[in-house]
């Protein structure tokens, strides 16, 4: 997503841009300014002032703000959470996806991370693929004298078999655009020797999940 400059800005000065963010920051009573909020309030596009500035948070520092909370994130958590809206929408979100009600992270905080968004999904494949590692699935801890791998399916797997399969039911096909809730799902149970990896899991919805759970009453 590009954001071009509208020509009247180029003319501003520097102290002027800060102004304009130290105006934000006032404005709304916070002793920092997140990139969206900057942009819902603000003159002209976060992008003028991250340009000028090198980057956004060298443009907060140069107006003697704090630099926002999003900087605490883990990728591991940005990730987590592009699982999470990818499975709500049942497809690869694109940028303008990451609103409230979809993601607990905007898409401008995967743009600080990344630099694009594009890139944060690169990364976030990448980061995914490593969980089909078997370096990663020695890593774990948790793990019992008949299985090599834990029973808990972590989110890089998750990511994988949603990729694999789609936000789609694997045994009656509804979909997560149809509201159906999606688990990710042991074909063979993990504890019938079943193990945590690709290959034995699937996406299931909710109500084929539990008539699996009839059917094998110890199941995972
Ligand atoms: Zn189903």
């Amino acid at each position: 997503m590009q954001f071009e400059l509208e020509p009247h800005h180029r003319d501003l000065t520097n102290e002027q841009l800060l102004d304009e963010l130290r105006r934000v920051a006032v404005f709304l009573k916070r002793s920092t300014v997140t990139i969206d909020q900057f942009n819902e309030h603000a003159k002209f596009h976060s992008t003028t002032l991250a340009r000028r500035f090198g980057s956004w948070f060298k443009a907060l520092e140069a107006a003697g703000l704090e630099k926002s909370r999003n900087l605490h994130l883990t990728n591991e958590q940005l990730f987590e959470n592009l699982v999470t809206v990818w499975l709500k929408l049942g497809r690869q979100p694109k940028y303008q996806d990451l609103t409230k009600n979809t993601s607990s992270f905007s898409a401008g905080t995967y743009e600080k991370r990344f630099a694009t968004w594009r890139r944060a999904l690169e990364a976030f494949v990448a980061w995914a693929n490593e969980g089909a590692s078997p370096e990663m699935a020695s890593k774990s801890v948790i793990q019992s004298q008949n299985h090599r791998t834990p029973r808990n399916i972590n989110w890089r797997l998750r990511a994988l078999v949603l990729m694999r399969d789609g936000a789609r039911c694997q045994l009656c096909g509804v979909e997560a655009r149809n509201g159906a809730t999606l688990h990710v799902d042991h074909i063979r149970p993990w504890s019938e020797g079943g193990e945590t990896v690709c290959e034995n899991l699937q996406i299931l919805c909710h109500v084929c999940n539990i008539g699996k759970s009839n059917l094998f009453p110890s199941k995972t």
